[in-house]
């Protein structure tokens, strides 16, 4: 173990621990990613007596290089060196009252404090103190844990979800974040307290959605979110994906589950959380605009502008950013059919121009999660859409060479079209300039000012405002 401390910081901790006599621990995350070989940056150090008292002493040691923060409504106190951040917090014993995940808290011993903690992976310790430096003290088996991939809580798990239910998300999260697997009477535990979350802030809730989200397979959190029940509390516009309804013989695909294998999918191409937002919601709106008709079958019309509307209500409830992200997300949804539909036809110049023009900087992303979203199960319909796609993206790179289409700026302003003939700022100056950006759109001149100035002469005309 003793290798892992290498860090001149941890030999410091130790010397300021024994100064103080005091029992000092590395716990928690930091000692769980050692074992998983995970980076970390973030070290906790409990020790049996104050956090604040070793903190300071460690600061004094380390030098000017060091920086202390002290909390004192929390008791703990936080040092800065280098890239690293250790917390010091004296252990610590719990007790919970049932409206609140916030315990009251009490001094207490280095079991109270292992105690205390969610999973039986996050509760292994290391002790700091020179006779014992690198002493692995773990009292529930999570060692074991560890090397059977296993998501475990220390104790009675329906006291510790009931407790603070935040660990329920932690736990999922975990599953996802590590590819573990919820022992089984962990995962019976969570289905049974699972309304304890309406006592959690939908920040917290919402934080743990991004962690599984940026997870590498977020559909491991989303089937067990499912699985739990929890998904049905937190998250009903993505649990009312599932299921696949039959009429006269004729069914439709599961959305929740394509809607996570396209979200997988994606997840191999980008760290993008928000494009990852835009996998998960790109279907919402299709249980809305479900309907079925005897000749076509399933019809889900419109469903990307009806998603795209009910976007900011889920940001507003989930407490997710109601910003430019949130317009990127939307954004996504609404165009998320066109490159599909393009590929299907004959692939215009002018539609891919519209395509370029209407998804601009975001188009990368946009034919990213499109090319996600192909996951029949038919081989031949997946080869004949992929070199579909192959066509359009080779467009898109012609045309924007060409027309210069993504950041489109009218090369004729309506300064220009009003100084021209002599206009107030009227509605008439407005269909000008559109009928000059639907002629570069559709191909008809090209995109610079002579031109678009020559066409505007034209349409002057046409118009009678000109003679
Ligand atoms: P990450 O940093 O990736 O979120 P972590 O396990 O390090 O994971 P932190 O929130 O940094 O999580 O917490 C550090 C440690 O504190 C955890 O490993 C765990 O022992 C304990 N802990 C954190 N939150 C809880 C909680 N809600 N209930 C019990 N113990 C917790
Ligand atoms: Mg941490």
């Amino acid at each position: 173990m003793k290798q892992y401390l290498q860090e001149n910081i941890f030999k410091i901790i130790s010397e300021a621990a024994d100064e103080l006599q005091q029992e000092c621990y590395v716990i928690g995350g930091f000692v769980r990613d050692i074992f998983l070989k995970r980076p970390s940056k973030d070290i906790d150090v409990v020790v049996v007596g104050s956090g604040i008292e070793l903190a300071k002493r460690v600061t004094e040691k380390l030098g000017k290089n060091a920086h202390l923060t002290v909390f004192k409504t929390y008791g703990t106190a936080q040092v800065k060196f280098k890239k690293m951040e250790v917390e010091f917090v004296g252990a610590r014993k719990e007790s919970y009252q049932r409206e609140s995940r916030n315990p009251i808290v009490e001094d207490g011993t280095l079991e109270d404090d292992q105690n205390r903690r969610d999973f039986t992976i996050n509760a292994l310790a290391i002790c700091l103190n020179k006779e014992r430096f690198g002493e692995l003290v773990d009292p529930f088996g999570g060692l074991d844990d560890l090397k059977n991939f296993v998501i475990r809580t220390p104790l009675n798990p329906d006291i510790t979800f009931s407790d603070d239910p935040l660990r329920m998300m932690r736990g999922i999260r975990f599953s996802a974040q590590l590819g573990f697997f919820l022992e089984t009477n962990t995962f019976e535990a969570i289905v049974r307290n699972k309304e304890r979350i309406e006592i959690i802030s939908k920040e917290r809730i919402a934080d743990e959605l991004n962690k599984i989200m940026m997870s590498r397979k977020p559909s491991v959190g989303f089937i067990l979110l499912e699985k739990t029940g929890l998904l049905e509390l937190i998250f009903p516009e993505v649990l009312a994906l599932k299921g696949a309804e039959t009429i006269d013989g004729i069914g439709h695909k599961d959305n929740f589950y394509h809607t996570l294998a396209v979200l997988d999918g994606l997840s191999e191409h980008t760290d993008n959380l928000w494009l990852r937002w835009a996998a998960l919601l790109h279907d919402i709106g299709k249980p809305r605009t479900k309907r079925f008709d005897s000749r076509v079958g399933w019809t889900f019309h419109n469903h990307n502008f009806v998603g795209e509307k009910m976007i900011p209500d889920i940001f507003r409830k989930m407490k997710l950013p109601t910003n430019e992200k949130m317009k990127y997300v939307q954004k996504i949804v609404t165009l998320h059919m066109r490159p599909i539909v393009l590929s299907e036809e004959e692939v215009t110049d002018s539609a891919v121009r519209r395509l370029l023009f209407d998804a601009g900087d975001d188009i990368d992303d946009l034919m990213k999660l499109c090319e996600a979203d192909i996951t029949s199960k038919n081989p031949e319909k997946v080869k004949r859409f992929r070199s579909n796609f192959l066509l359009v993206r080779q467009k898109l790179k012609e045309i924007e060479e060409k027309d210069r289409i993504r950041n489109f700026q009218p090369p004729v302003s309506g300064q220009e079209i009003m100084d021209t003939f002599n206009l107030p700022a009227s509605a008439i100056v407005g269909d000008i300039k559109m009928r000059i950006k639907d002629a570069i759109l559709d191909g008809i001149i090209p995109n610079e000012h002579d031109a678009a100035k020559e066409y505007m002469i034209q349409v002057a005309k046409e118009l009678k405002i000109l003679s």
